[in-house]
């Protein structure tokens, strides 16, 4: 290991320049011990074996408390306890080639599976995490027949509750979005403002964790029916909009979607299936919540009011795409989960549906938003939607409809 001297920065480390980890990594092995541990801590030295630091986005709170003197940069976690509360896994898509790309599919097993390992010294971290929670939903109250187990007393939802961190397997990556590796590399490096020179310098590390937002998922049901071929699945892939989630913002259908989407879960999973929620940290479909608003202010303003007919011309004018979510990631979420074929999807997205299917996953029932759930000032974004692809079961709006489905007025918030 190396110390922590001040003073001495060591930029980046090329091959050949140290010696390489003793920890090689073997993506996508059927057992912990043949894939190995990611090495990610920032003191580890020669032991990394990943580029980038752990918790995502947050690694840059951690400098900001080392920086103030706040924490010890050497600290290491006492993880005793904090071992997931339910199995998950494995399962055959863990090692699967290709299926997952995007998380460590053996994070939360770090303590048991790489005991050895830590017990010799070596900083490894979990990377995901299994709890449990109850969920106290207001919509939902008096909704949810109450039956002591999935939905309490009081209404409130039992779920396991699990956090995800991204670690990106760049091969795997690179090819989700048929580039080359050393193009994908290259990009991340400059688009980061040259954040992480070992992308470039060191193409014999080939695990990333990238500073983005992690997913959260809710379990509702008996987790331990997971993986099992006759289990009804049923559930909603959310992407994150911190305005009508947590604030309840009126201008589109996120927070009346996620909501459906845990009634229904959780009303499946009293019939016995798994209901689920998966929840990603892609604000604004992934542009941020400034680039969002500059959008709202833009359809807002411009001639002939925010008309479903030009909801998508305006983002792109202000962000210089559509919509950056790029769903080919998200199914390995599922297959970490075991899943093979939701039963019921409370989705329109045509986007996630597809790269679902692609992936190997099969959808059965696509299930709409209600009609009397769309805010009335949402309606544009739901016509435009719809109009672009999204399931719906009537007829899609023609060009005449969304030009007629006019929102609210900057003035009149
Ligand atoms: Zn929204």
């Amino acid at each position: 290991m190396t110390g922590n001297r001040s003073g001495h920065i060591r930029l980046n480390s090329h091959p050949g320049a140290t010696a390489p980890s003793r920890f090689k990594l073997h993506w996508g092995a059927p057992t912990a011990e043949e894939r190995g541990p990611i090495v990610a801590t920032v003191n580890a030295g020669t032991d990394r074996n990943a580029i980038g630091a752990h918790g995502g986005s947050y690694s840059l709170y951690r400098a900001l408390a080392v920086s103030a003197g706040a924490m010890n940069p050497i600290a290491r976690p006492d993880l005793t306890n904090t071992h997931p509360v339910v199995e998950i896994g494995p399962f055959p898509q863990w090692s699967e080639p290709g299926r997952i790309v995007s998380l460590d599919p053996w994070g939360h097993m770090v303590p048991q599976a790489f005991r050895k390992e830590l017990a010799e010294g070596i900083d490894i971290r979990p990377s995901i995490a299994v709890t449990k929670a109850r969920l106290t939903v207001p919509e939902l109250k008096g909704r949810l027949k109450v039956d002591g187990k999935i939905v309490r007393e009081e209404g409130d939802i039992a779920a396991v509750k699990i956090a995800i961190d991204p670690v990106w397997y760049l091969p795997g990556i690179a090819e989700r979005f048929g580039v080359a590796e050393t193009k994908l590399r290259r990009t991340l490096f400059e688009q980061t403002g040259g954040m992480y020179p070992e992308l470039v310098t060191r193409p014999d590390l080939s695990v990333f964790l990238p500073p983005i937002g992690n997913t959260t998922i809710y379990l509702f049901g008996d987790v331990s029916k997971l993986g099992q071929e006759r289990t009804f699945i049923s559930g909603r892939l959310h992407d994150e909009c911190n305005g009508s989630d947590v604030f309840g913002s009126d201008i589109c259908t996120c927070r009346p979607y996620l909501v459906h989407g845990i009634e229904e879960a959780a009303h499946d999973a009293q019939k016995g299936g798994i209901g689920f929620i998966v929840y990603n940290r892609k604000e604004g479909r992934a542009l941020g919540e400034v680039t969002k608003f500059l959008v709202y202010n833009a359809r807002k303003r411009q001639d002939g009011g925010d008309q479903a007919a030009t909801y998508f011309e305006r983002t792109e004018c202000v962000a210089g795409v559509q919509d950056a979510r790029f769903q080919q990631l998200m199914p390995d979420v599922m297959h970490w989960l075991g899943v093979r074929r939701i039963d019921r999807f409370m989705s329109m997205s045509n986007m996630k549906h597809d790269a679902l299917v692609e992936a190997g996953i099969a959808i059965g029932e696509r299930v709409p938003i209600p009609a009397d759930l769309i805010p009335e000032d949402a309606s544009v974004e739901m016509e435009a939607k719809k109009a672009a692809g999204y399931f719906t079961p009537g007829a899609a709006p023609t060009a005449e409809d969304l030009k007629k489905t006019v929102g609210r007025k900057i003035e009149e918030f």
